[in-house]
């Protein structure tokens, strides 16, 4: 008891290894894992980054002419960074950023509907596969 009363009151002197955040700005480190970023003119549409992320955090859309809508959740990213180490394009489509995610953000709305989205995504894949199927089907008639 008194040797944890001792510890104790010898800590109080001790260096603070701990940051008062969100008051106080975090220094992040270099090399920080940080929020995914994405540049459409650089993309292939390989959706590799799609099919490897664990949580679901990338998803695109497919719509039946044009390209596919790319989006992002930071709020089920947990910075594992395997979409990077998929595409092959690299810090050129998809690069991981040394920004970290901002409390703030809860208040974007980035989360709201991702789960329709998600939903919206699944079936035009869905209508996008039936329609080529159907124009295959009527170019060999
Ligand atoms: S860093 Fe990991 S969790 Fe985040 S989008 Fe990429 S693969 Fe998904
Ligand atoms: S892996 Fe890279 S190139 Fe492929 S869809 Fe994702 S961002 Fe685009």
């Amino acid at each position: 008891m008194i040797r944890s009363m001792f510890e104790a009151f010898k800590n109080l002197f001790k260096p603070v290894h701990t940051v008062n955040y969100p008051a106080t700005e975090l220094v992040l480190p270099k090399g920080y894992r940080g929020l995914i970023e994405y540049d459409k003119e650089a993309c292939i549409f390989c959706d590799k980054c799609e099919k490897v992320c664990p949580p679901g955090a990338i998803l695109f859309y497919q719509p039946l002419e044009g390209e596919k809508e790319y989006r992002y959740n930071p709020w089920l990213c947990i910075y594992c960074g395997e979409c990077v180490r998929a595409c092959p394009k690299p810090q050129e489509a998809l690069w991981q950023s040394e920004t970290k995610q901002q409390s703030a953000l809860k208040e974007d709305g980035a989360n709201e509907g991702w789960f329709v989205w998600e939903a919206a995504c699944k079936q035009s894949r869905e209508d996008f596969k039936a329609a080529k199927i159907k124009n295959k089907s009527e170019e060999s008639v």
